[in-house]
């Protein structure tokens, strides 16, 4: 018999829609756990991230009747990451020793948090879901996260493939986590630099229950450069090659002016004048718009602001 105490944390934003289902499938997942022997107790956190529909109202509703359901409610939305954050915070200082993260449209698959759970109890401090293929990702979406990968992947960000943030973690890395003090989160990247004794379980990702993505790709977008500014220094120290490579060519087109002047030959030079203007206009503006990224980030961090409020707590 294991006494491990489980708890899932769900962020939700506008999720009316699924959060009924939602219940009812992590419910029975949590109560077929507790009927092997595999968990003591299972518990679900959700954390309402400022929804302006009748999320609360139904976290509320539903943590009446089912004792295994509670909630937070921040004050105004602050986007998945610091929502997810949230709760774990919360959870860090909880009585559950084992925390499962996963998005409320049922993407994931809860029968996955199964397994988690046995490897947790085998001693593994984190295990990672891994989505095995995206059958259901429209191609657009599909693509789109694949290169995202990739290019994370060439700047240096250690990150799991096509893992997102469903996945277990032990109190102990959970407490770890909490503790990095920075405001701008990547998440999957922070917790693949915890170390600690780690697993993946695979899995298929389904499509949304109800309710659309609230992930556009400006979202998409956003979420990428953040994951790369903070955790690599990568993009600066390209731009210093492309500083170097430019110096270069310069000395060249410097060489064959002068040459070209010595020589009297008149150039006309419109195009090569307006060539380089623009070219080398956009380089620098794409430079001071990378230098800007990690300016931005520095100014977030030492504002030092808190991440969130919480408005209302149900908890047991
Ligand atoms: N979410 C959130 N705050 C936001 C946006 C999203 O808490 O500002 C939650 C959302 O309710 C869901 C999870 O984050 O539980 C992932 O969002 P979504 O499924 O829309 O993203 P996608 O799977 O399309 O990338
Ligand atoms: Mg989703």
């Amino acid at each position: 018999m294991n006494t491990t105490k489980l708890v899932i944390v769900v962020p939700c934003y506008n999720e009316e829609e699924v959060l009924h289902e939602t219940t009812r499938q992590l419910s029975s997942v949590l109560h077929g756990m507790e009927q092997s022997g595999q968990i003591k107790e299972g518990c679900l956190m959700y954390v309402d991230d400022g929804s302006r529909d009748a999320t609360w109202s139904l976290i509320e509703q539903l943590s009446e009747n089912n004792p295994r359901v509670m909630g937070l409610k921040l004050a105004h939305n602050v986007g998945h990451q610091q929502a997810l954050w949230a709760g774990l915070e919360w959870a860090a200082t909880s009585r559950f020793d084992a925390i499962v993260s996963i998005d409320a449209d049922l993407q994931d698959d809860v029968q996955a948090i199964i397994e988690m759970t046995g490897r947790f109890n085998e001693g593994i401090d984190i295990v990672y879901g891994v989505r095995k293929e995206r059958k259901t990702d429209t191609f657009f979406k599909k693509h789109t996260a694949q290169a995202f990968y990739k290019l994370m992947q060439t700047m240096g960000g250690d990150i799991v493939y096509n893992h997102a943030d469903f996945r277990l973690m032990s109190k102990r890395t959970l407490q770890a986590l909490v503790s990095h003090p920075e405001r701008n989160l990547f998440l999957r990247g922070m917790v693949r630099g915890l170390g600690y004794p780690s697993a993946f379980v695979y899995y298929d990702r389904h499509e949304r229950f109800a309710g659309e993505s609230k992930y556009p790709l400006s979202k998409m977008l956003n979420f990428a450069i953040d994951g790369i500014t903070s955790f690599s220094v990568k993009p600066l120290r390209l731009i210093t090659t492309f500083g170097i490579i430019f110096m270069l060519i310069a000395i060249g087109i410097i060489g064959y002016a002068l040459y070209a002047h010595l020589t009297g030959h008149t150039i006309q030079g419109w195009t090569s004048l307006l060539i380089s203007l623009w070219f080398i206009g956009g380089a620098i503006l794409t430079a001071i718009g990378v230098i800007g990224e990690y300016i931005g980030k520095i100014y977030k961090e030492v504002k030092r602001r808190p991440r969130y409020f919480i408005e209302k707590e149900i908890s047991r």
